[in-house]
């Protein structure tokens, strides 16, 4: 007798876990958990979840449900309330926990993520958030990553946040996302060392407007950004622009205004406040103080194909006969930050980039 082919086939079926536990939760079916959360509008709401697929991937929530031996083990559909999380979020993050392709529309979307996943020490949804912060990273959300990045110690976001903050603090100053931003965080943005600043009353004015955004919320507002205010060098702004600020007292503007470099005495400086009389240099570093340069380096860098020849081309820059000098060094650059923004490029990468293009003739 002969076998028939279909008996050579190989058998391949098998069941689709993930795919089940998708639908259980999207069906809300064989729930052995409840949580309530409050939604958008402050109301309760419940949603149902599957004890073994969350303790899969945390152990904060193996402790909810059997950590004390006496205690709420194996009692089915037990309800645990969540004070500090709201129901968009939960879903979100239960939906991540179960597969599901989560999208997480706003800055404040990815913050509270961040917080749900930090507080069920849920590793992988960790790095998940993390990525999407960093990828979705610009001018109009680096304040709310970055005191994301504080409260939960993600150094690398905070590192990445510095950075545009260092790139585009004349554009940060003027934008609406500064004057939403903590006190603390107003505190460390004016701590940093800013090599690209247009003019020095930038900060002041920054600082007024700030000020007069949040006092009707907050009639502290002024002393909390007090440690801000220190760090402007007064000593660098003319007369006038110390005369007509609100933020400094009689006696400050005159003891700051009797040290100006002219007399050059600082002995009357008021304390605490920052003694430099040295401008913030323009144009210390050629990249990062000129836009249009930056902007250029920017179109280079983001067309993923060789800008040197025409746009029909499928060869990236350092795969190019045309193109001369290093061009190994472009390649490795790029790959250190996966071909991501170049806002995110340290000071010297950027400059050996720089560098790099000049020989390519891409840019003068
Ligand atoms: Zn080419």
């Amino acid at each position: 007798m002969t076998e028939s082919p279909e008996k050579k086939r190989k058998i391949s079926h098998k069941i689709d876990y993930n795919a089940l536990h998708l639908s259980s939760f999207v069906e809300q079916k064989h729930c052995d958990i409840k949580f309530e959360c409050k939604d958008i509008s402050g109301c309760p709401s419940i949603i149902g979840a599957h004890k073994m697929m969350l303790m899969s991937v945390s152990e904060v929530f193996e402790t909810m449900f059997y950590g004390d031996a006496e205690g709420s083990s194996g009692v089915n559909n037990e309800i645990f309330v969540i004070q500090d999380i709201t129901m968009e979020t939960f879903k979100h993050f239960l939906g991540f926990i179960y597969g599901l392709d989560i999208q997480l529309k706003n800055a404040q979307n990815v913050s509270d993520f961040y917080y749900a996943a930090q507080k069920y020490a849920c590793k992988d949804a960790l790095l998940f958030v993390h990525e999407v912060a960093i990828n979705s990273l610009c001018l109009n959300n680096c304040l709310v990553f970055y005191e994301t990045a504080s409260r939960h110690s993600d150094d690398t976001l905070k590192a990445a946040c510095i950075q545009i903050f260092k790139v585009q603090i004349n554009d940060l100053l003027s934008s609406s996302e500064f004057l939403k931003a903590a006190p603390e965080t107003i505190n460390s943005l004016f701590e940093l060392d800013f090599p690209a600043v247009f003019s020095e009353i930038d900060f002041l004015w920054a600082l007024e407007r700030y000020i007069r955004h949040n006092d009707k919320t907050d009639s502290e507002i002024a002393s909390k950004v007090r440690s801000a205010l220190k760090q402007i060098r007064f000593l660098t702004l003319h007369e006038n622009d110390i005369q007509a600020t609100f933020l400094l007292t009689d006696e400050e503007k005159e003891a700051l205004i009797k040290c100006l470099p002219d007399d050059a005495n600082l002995s009357e400086m008021p304390e605490g406040f920052s003694v430099l009389c040295k401008k913030r240099q323009f144009r210390l570093y050629i990249v990062k103080a000129d836009v249009q340069l930056f902007a250029r380096m920017q179109e280079i860098h983001n067309r993923k194909t060789c800008s040197k020849c025409s746009f029909a081309n499928n060869h990236t820059l350092w795969e190019c006969s045309k193109v001369a000098g290093n061009k190994q060094q472009i390649k490795d650059i790029y790959e250190k930050y996966q071909h991501k923004d170049l806002t995110l490029y340290t000071h010297d990468d950027l400059e050996a980039l720089y560098a790099a293009y000049k020989k390519t003739g891409l840019i003068n």
